[in-house]
């Protein structure tokens, strides 16, 4: 039996879609390759709602966060931390040798724009990142509010991890005034692990260039001056991840439509937090919840890790908590192309093996 996944990734992904994997291969130096390139980037530009240079990364969505960071950081990053993906960036800083600050939020509350200005202030920092969709706690963060504050100070660069988010809820880079916005494949866009991808803008190519030392395999110069050159990779790219990704985009974007999309993920998310609320309680302050994945406080005291059991017998998988919150939480993720009619009956499955 197949299970359907509720997890934050990697998400289920559409028969179609995992078809065009197995696209007979192609030279990563040819037209083809340039030309695959050109339309998947119009297609994440339209997404991203940006005009920005798109680049993908053969990697996962860590690979361009510690590109990001490290490349694009010359005086001191200023890390906005609200659960683990947030601490991750400073734990790439420090690793990388990357001068760097973390500024955490309590559990379940969001980073807001006035930390991000106060911080700012000291003028320490030329670096802010943030995460857009905390996965842990389900905290979305106010992307746009903050990029207003970033924009009150010339010389510092706003990088966003969208990894959970972007294909799921609406980030407008360029009016948030994002420098580098990255996502994963196997979130919300819908796609098997493998491929990463990211909006980058001038400044953060200008700054780059500017540092020393920024490795090579995710050396962001590297990488955007070949994609400026002929829209191809300095390595070699996954390309059945872009045959799929280029596949994927004009679904998204032409079949569902974007704000089908996004109101498909919002109405998802309202349902799980209704429910959440009836039965549980929630841990992300109300007025930041997340779209695509809902961390639900484990009240009933009940074991997730049996219920998860029972539940894959059914045919259906959701998260436990992460990290300290395992077993006193649990997360299920309504993202990619999950459907509210799927959503339903994994609620009741959840409501009759826990007699609810
Ligand atoms: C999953 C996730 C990551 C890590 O992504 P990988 O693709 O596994 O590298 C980073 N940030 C957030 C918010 C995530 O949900």
């Amino acid at each position: 039996m197949s299970i359907k996944l509720f997890i934050p990734g990697p998400v289920d992904v559409s028969a179609d879609v995992l078809e065009k994997l197995s696209t007979t291969q192609i030279a990563h130096r040819s037209k083809t390759a340039t030309v695959l390139q050109e339309n998947i980037s119009k297609k994440l530009q339209e997404l991203m709602f940006t005009k920005d240079l798109i680049i993908l990364s053969t990697s996962s969505g860590s690979g361009i966060m510690e590109m990001a960071i490290r490349s694009c950081t010359k005086k001191r990053a200023a890390v906005f931390s609200v659960g683990a993906f947030g601490d991750r960036w400073y734990k790439m800083a420090k690793t990388n040798n990357v001068a760097a600050d973390i500024f955490k939020s309590e559990v379940g509350q969001p980073t807001t724009p006035e930390m991000v200005e106060e911080a700012l202030k000291t003028g320490l920092y030329d670096v802010v990142t943030v995460t857009h969709n905390e996965t842990t706690t389900g905290i979305m963060n106010p992307v746009y509010e903050i990029g207003q504050v970033v924009a009150k100070f010339p010389g510092v660069l706003y990088l966003v991890d969208a990894v959970s988010s972007l294909g799921g809820a609406k980030i407008e880079v360029d009016k948030s005034n994002v420098d580098i916005c990255l996502a994963s494949t196997q979130k919300s866009l819908g796609l098997p692990p493998g491929l990463s991808v990211a909006s980058v803008s001038q400044n953060a190519i200008d700054r780059a260039k500017t540092v020393e030392f920024r490795g090579f395999y995710f050396d962001l110069i590297n990488v955007v001056n070949r994609a400026l050159k002929d829209a191809q990779y300095p390595t070699t790219p996954s390309t059945p991840h872009m045959w799929a990704l280029d596949y994927q985009l004009d679904k998204i974007l032409n079949k569902e439509g974007l704000q089908n999309r996004f109101d498909r993920h919002a109405a998802m998310s309202k349902t799980v937090q209704a429910w959440a609320e009836k039965h549980f309680g929630l841990l992300a302050n109300p007025d930041y919840r997340s779209n695509t994945v809902t961390t639900i406080l484990n009240t009933g005291g009940k074991s997730v890790g049996d219920l998860n059991k029972e539940l894959m017998t059914r045919g259906y998988l959701i998260s436990n908590g992460y990290g300290d919150l395992k077993e006193k939480a649990f997360r299920i993720a309504h993202m990619a192309d999950r459907d509210p009619k799927e959503l339903d009956d994994l609620l009741k499955e959840i409501e009759n093996i826990w007699g609810l």
